[in-house]
């Protein structure tokens, strides 16, 4: 640069480690490709894999994120494509490089889009020494729904099909991208594939999605090697720090939520926040506020994963698990947030003393239970001599009676037995033809079949009388989280399961 008429001259650098990085082109916008060799720089490229003639459609985002923009859901795969490489010196690119060699990885279509069997998620040449710097990858995104793991398994896919070609073979370490097991045997727990890398942990797996046994092909040693062999074919960054992420809302101890979950986060400035509700991403948070709202089906047990993501693709990821129930009353940071009558106390909108209530986390006091002369159940707490009740109410049976009912909203729901047309009518949220009792896995029924009736899993024949008072319900207080989070558990195994992630056929 010139400046006051003077030359001012800068001194020549080392050569910018980019200078002579690999590239890797992820494109989305489809292309043709044919068979005859093995060369991403052609046009049109040629793959080893499609054999004939085909045409890779382009990415198609409303099958992998419909909750979100199709730019967001495209930023969401490459982005993370981007942090799985960030130790290496590779340099990652949506457009197509004009000359030089690189790695393509052709995200869209599906398995039958180069005549792949049912169940491949992407395939790619094993190019043990990286010998070819210009491979052809594909990862069959329309195949990866949010219940196939969605933008995730997409990126996790192409960074793993890409493995393939910078010389990378199958291990058994669950929390390593080239992780390849018959699901069956092991498969990845849902905050393991948010926190994937190339591994140095694991040992050759012979799996492959298409029932091939693969042998060990790249004269190496069996543990151990992935990360290292890719340090060595591409070369090493220095990993940037990672952006932090406050979880503001709901607060950490939250578990049990209503149906309706208000979020709040605080990433780093720079960053955006990618919400995923289990493996579905339902928010992009790019400006203050950083809130949204996640909604779930009562009984619902699931994940929540929030990720602030910076300019470099350094990202900070946090999984929390929640059961959702409709009688969960609304979560608050203060009073303000409350209905009318209630008063936050420990991020729940809570009533006082004498007050009719379906759970504990309604209660301002210690407990929702059958207290003596009140229908169904009431906030009380224990009391005796030395433990008084308050001015509102009176020790009956060691527990705190309501001299007056006030009306929180439930005093009118329906006991069990009552005639009722909706489990939204009884104090045990469940109804079939009148209120039953609820249940589940660690709660039977007393008499009666457990089985889905409205409003959840209720005992239904159980009724044939009314009881003498709703104590039935109040037992039964701690057994849905227990349910939620066998279900919880059971829902993810089954997802992953099915999703078959890591069974991306390879062609040796
Ligand atoms: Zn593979």
């Amino acid at each position: 640069m010139v400046e006051n008429g003077g030359a001012v001259r800068e001194a020549l650098g080392e050569p910018h480690p980019d200078a002579t990085a690999a590239v890797l082109f992820v494109n989305f916008t489809g292309s043709p490709v044919q068979g005859g060799g093995e060369n991403a720089t052609s046009i049109p490229p040629l793959s080893s894999i499609a054999g004939n003639a085909a045409q890779i459609p382009s990415f198609n985002p409303t099958i992998n994120a419909p909750k979100v923009s199709a730019p967001d859901a495209q930023d969401a795969v490459f982005d993370r494509l981007r942090t799985f490489y960030l130790p290496y010196n590779l340099t990652l690119t949506r457009t197509r490089p004009a000359s030089g060699s690189y790695t393509m990885i052709l995200v869209g279509g599906s398995h039958t889009a180069i005549g792949e069997p049912t169940g491949v998620a992407g395939v790619s040449p094993l190019d043990c020494g990286n010998g070819n710097p210009s491979n052809v990858v594909f990862d069959f995104s329309d195949d990866q729904s949010p219940d196939y793991g969605g933008v995730v398994s997409v990126a996790i896919t192409g960074a793993h099909e890409s493995g393939h070609s910078y010389g990378l073979q199958h291990t058994d370490d669950p929390t390593d991208i080239m992780f390849s097991v018959d699901p069956a045997t092991l498969t990845q727990t849902l905050p393991q594939l948010f926190t994937l890398g190339f591994g140095s942990s694991g040992t050759f797996s012979s799996f492959n999605a298409d029932g091939q046994v693969l042998p060990v092909s790249c004269s190496r040693p069996t543990s151990g090697v992935n990360s290292g062999l890719l340090a060595a074919a591409l070369g090493t960054k220095t990993v940037p720090p990672s952006p932090t992420l406050g979880w503001d809302f709901p607060p950490a101890t939250s578990q049990m939520v209503p149906l309706s979950i208000p979020l709040h986060f605080t990433p780093s400035a720079g960053s955006r926040v990618e919400v995923y509700k289990n493996l579905e991403l339902i928010a992009v948070l790019k400006s203050a506020p950083y809130a949204t709202t996640v909604t779930a089906a009562d009984k619902e047990g699931f994940y929540l994963t929030a990720e602030a993501i910076d300019a470099n693709a350094a990202r900070s990821t946090s999984t929390r698990t929640y059961v959702a129930e409709a009688k969960t009353p609304a979560l608050c940071s203060d009073s303000s947030m409350c209905p009318s009558g209630r008063t936050c106390k420990d991020a729940f909108c809570r009533l006082p003393l004498g007050s009719a209530c379906k759970s504990t986390l309604d209660c301002l006091t210690s407990f929702c239970k059958a207290v003596p002369g009140a229908p169904g159940l009431t906030c009380t707490q224990v009391c005796d001599a030395s433990n008084p009740c308050s001015a509102d109410g009176t020790c009956t049976g060691g527990l705190c009676v309501p001299t007056s009912v006030p009306d929180g909203g439930m005093s009118q729901l329906k006991n069990q037995g009552d005639a009722c047309a909706d489990g939204t009518e009884c104090v045990s949220g469940r109804c079939q033809d009148v209120c039953v009792p609820g249940c589940d896995d660690q709660t039977p029924c007393a008499t009666g079949t457990c089985q889905d009736v409205s409003g959840g899993l209720g005992c239904a024949g159980a009724m044939t009388t009314p009881p003498a008072s709703g104590c039935a319900v109040a037992g039964r207080a701690p057994a849905p989280f227990a349910w939620g989070l066998a279900l919880l558990l059971f829902g993810v195994a089954l997802r992953n399961g099915r999703r078959e992630r890591g069974v991306a056929r390879d062609v040796a």
